[in-house]
């Protein structure tokens, strides 16, 4: 739009005699050319006197744009003339807020055009699908959709040109994948340069099919009895999943009885190679190697007979990780047209199940030196996996240093466990990003850093170190081992520590463990972490239920497992409590109206008896006693409401006893769901026949009621 030019054109005005007395707003057309392009102008006036002069807004629309100027505030907005899917009414660019609650129909009355010239202009500029009757400004309505779609998908079209020369230029830019180098490495370092040798036996003699030399050959393993056998060529006895060597290259194999090979066998492994690229930047291509053994048989007279056997590597590289000084990473996708069945390069992953993942595997040893001078030269990822890390998810690494470069420094003092989690997942450790002394960073006390260092940076001191310096707490290292190997939590050992040293805390939960701390004991470790979870919870929910703490006897119970089971069910009868009193006050309609529902709905035969919920404390109650959610506040408040009924049924000879609760339409009598204990179907099909023969039974009553009542009337 040529906002400036068209601010200069003069307003249109209505002028003459005001032709439409009971309209609100009068809008009028013209043509205008602005660069030689036709633009169509509307302007829609207050139809008031002394409000003819100036419009409250000026739509301007050409074949490809559009705009709305609105000279009381000066400013110019891109909204259609019509908001889309405004629910109910119309709502129109001039509308006040109570006005677009209005139907079309009214706003047709509202809103005219000041003559048919005008509507004829309109229906001029837009050509977008329009039939007669419309209501006026749907013409422009539907052009300006046109037009903002076609300009989406011109934005669009851009957009993924863009991003496919990108790809194409780092396609450009990735040097060719040394193949044959990946192969041998793979070969070497991840299968082990294996081979199989195939056999068979019959009698003395063993058939051997070798998979790296390809050859058959037929070998004796046991001496026979005659003369001659003794200068036949030997073999030592072939056995399943032993190693041995090929008679005919004399490589080393897994003997593999061939009678188990089923034509092919393989095993599948990936691998890292981290490149240059550009100047700084770096690709980190993950790589799929196999590895494929196959025995080829043909028929013989006696079953198969092993004709050859070899052995294949091939590689197929997955993705490719693409990180820049001063850009987020780019990883682009190897995919396979499913029609065409040709291969291509893409810079999204597939979606669902087809998801690629980059997992962790083995890093090639060249990319320890192809990072020298760039991005990842101090990103310490050579030390990272010299730690005895075979697999590394080499991308997921690359990323977090970019993040993080305070990783080199902790990889450097060997805090493995705070970099590991690092690089799994960025958020799982609380660090400050912008601090660059480790202990800052890691919000630990100074004197800690060290300490963590020694346990190589185990996550589990890392929490107590952070705990125990935003709780402002000075602890001894034996705490922190013992708070390490109990798995505290900041809340409640809060708590707890108002009563108690947490010295005294530790020697507590190792006194009902009847464990010592830092055996190293897997059961050990266990017991002690189970006492502390029950401890500390029976401290907090004894703080919480208004015991005096400051007394030993309830501080330090003789028997905690007694009385931690004692709280719960104290805490959950006082939750309890709150939520009955709470339903009382707030349905309190479920009690008034149960008699005059009793009336209708009671029903009862030999077997069971069936009535309303007499109260809704009755309804969380049953609730709560057969585990099901029917005491929630929905069900409470449509009862209460009188949308729907909450029955309860039970047998004749329990009465008291939840057994199953219904929940019934209150207009149509229709059953909404009914349930037994914990959301099941006590003896489904018999209980299912019960109830539908209650509902007819419901249904002609309330007929019969009615004829009465009617009879009544009519008397
Ligand atoms: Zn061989």
């Amino acid at each position: 739009m040529k906002k400036k030019a068209i601010e200069k054109i003069p307003y249109l005005t209505i002028s003459g005699e005001n032709k439409h007395k009971g309209a609100k707003y009068v809008g009028v057309t013209a043509f205008k050319n602005i660069s030689k392009v036709r633009h169509l102008f509307l302007e829609v006036y207050r139809n008031k006197k002394g409000e003819r002069e100036v419009p409250i807004v000026r739509i301007v629309l050409t074949k490809n744009d559009f705009g709305n100027y609105f000279p009381s505030e000066n400013v110019w907005t891109s909204q259609k003339i019509e908001t889309d899917y405004y629910y109910s009414g119309t709502a129109l660019l001039w509308n006040t807020p109570e006005e677009r609650k209005d139907t079309w129909q009214m706003e047709e009355k509202r809103s005219v055009l000041f003559d048919e010239k005008d509507l004829d202009r309109i229906k001029n500029m837009c050509t977008a699908t329009a039939w007669n009757g419309m209501s006026w400004w749907k013409y422009i309505y539907r052009q300006e959709i046109e037009i903002r779609s076609e300009k989406n998908r011109k934005i669009a079209e851009r957009k993924y040109e863009r991003r496919r020369q990108a790809l194409n230029d780092r396609e450009l830019h990735t040097e060719v994948l040394p193949a044959q180098r990946i192969l041998d490495w793979a070969d070497k370092i991840q299968f082990r340069e294996k081979h199989f040798l195939y056999y068979k036996k019959r009698g003395c003699w063993v058939q051997i099919a070798c998979s790296r030399c390809g050859r058959v050959d037929e070998r004796r393993w046991k001496a026979g009895i005659s003369y001659e056998s003794n200068f036949q060529k030997f073999v030592q006895e072939p056995r399943e999943g032993e190693f041995g060597n090929c008679p005919l290259c004399n490589a080393r194999g897994e003997w593999k009885c061939q009678g188990k090979v089923k034509g092919w066998h393989g095993i599948t492994n990936h691998l890292f190679l981290g490149q240059k690229y550009k100047e700084k930047g770096m690709v980190v291509r993950y790589v799929e190697v196999s590895k494929i053994w196959k025995l080829g048989l043909t028929c013989g007279e006696n079953g198969p007979e092993m004709e050859n056997a070899s052995e294949k590597l091939t590689e197929t590289e997955i993705a490719r990780a693409y990180f820049e000084p001063d850009k987020s990473p780019q990883i682009d996708y190897h995919k396979c047209d499913p029609y065409t069945g040709e291969d291509f390069w893409d810079d999204c992953n597939l979606s669902g199940l087809a998801n690629i993942n980059i997992r962790e595997a083995a890093i090639m040893p060249e990319t320890f030196e192809n990072i020298k001078g760039t991005i990842f030269q101090y990103s310490a990822i050579k030390e990272y996996a010299a730690e005895n890390i075979r697999e590394i998810n080499l991308v997921d690494y690359m990323e977090a240093y970019r993040a993080l470069p305070q990783i080199e420094i902790l990889v450097k003092m060997k805090m493995i466990g705070v970099v590991r989690q690092l690089i799994q997942n960025q958020g799982a450790v609380a660090i400050w990003k912008n601090m660059n002394r480790p202990d800052e960073f890691l919000g630990i006390k100074k004197e800690r850093v060290k300490q963590l260092a020694e346990k190589k940076g185990d996550m589990k001191f890392l929490r107590i170190m952070q705990m125990e310096k935003r709780m402002q707490q000075n602890w001894s290292m034996d705490v922190i081992e013992g708070l390490a190997e109990i798995g505290a939590e900041r809340g409640k050992l809060e708590i707890a520590l108002r009563y108690m040293s947490v010295k005294k805390l530790l020697n507590r939960i190792s006194r009902y463990a009847k464990w010592e701390y830092g055996t190293g004991c897997i059961t050990a470790t266990a017991r002690l972490k189970e006492m502390a979870g029950k401890y500390m919870d029976y401290i907090y929910m004894s703080q919480m239920l208004g015991y005096d703490l400051h007394n030993t006897v309830y501080q330090y119970p003789k028997n905690i497992e007694e009385k931690h089971r004692e709280r719960v069910m104290e805490s959950t009868q006082k939750e309890m409590d709150i939520r009955l009193k709470e339903v009382t006050e707030k349905f309190p309609l479920i009690r008034k109206h149960y008699r005059a529902l009793r009336k209708q709905y009671i029903y009862e035969d030999e077997n069971y008896i069936v009535r309303p919920a007499r109260s809704a404390e009755e309804i969380v109650i049953e609730g709560q006693t057969l585990h099901h959610c029917v005491g929630g506040n929905n069900y409470l408040k449509k009862h209460n409401d009188g949308k729907s009924y909450i029955l309860m049924l039970r047998k004749k000879n329990k009465p008291n006893i939840p057994y199953i609760t219904i929940e019934i339409d209150a207009k149509t009598e229709a059953i909404i769901q009914w349930y037994g204990a914990n959301d099941k179907k006590p003896d489904e099909g018999k209980m299912d026949k019960w109830i539908k023969s209650y509902v007819v039974r419901l249904r002609c009553e309330k007929k019969a009621n009615k004829k009465k009542e009617r009879l009544k009337i009519a008397i």
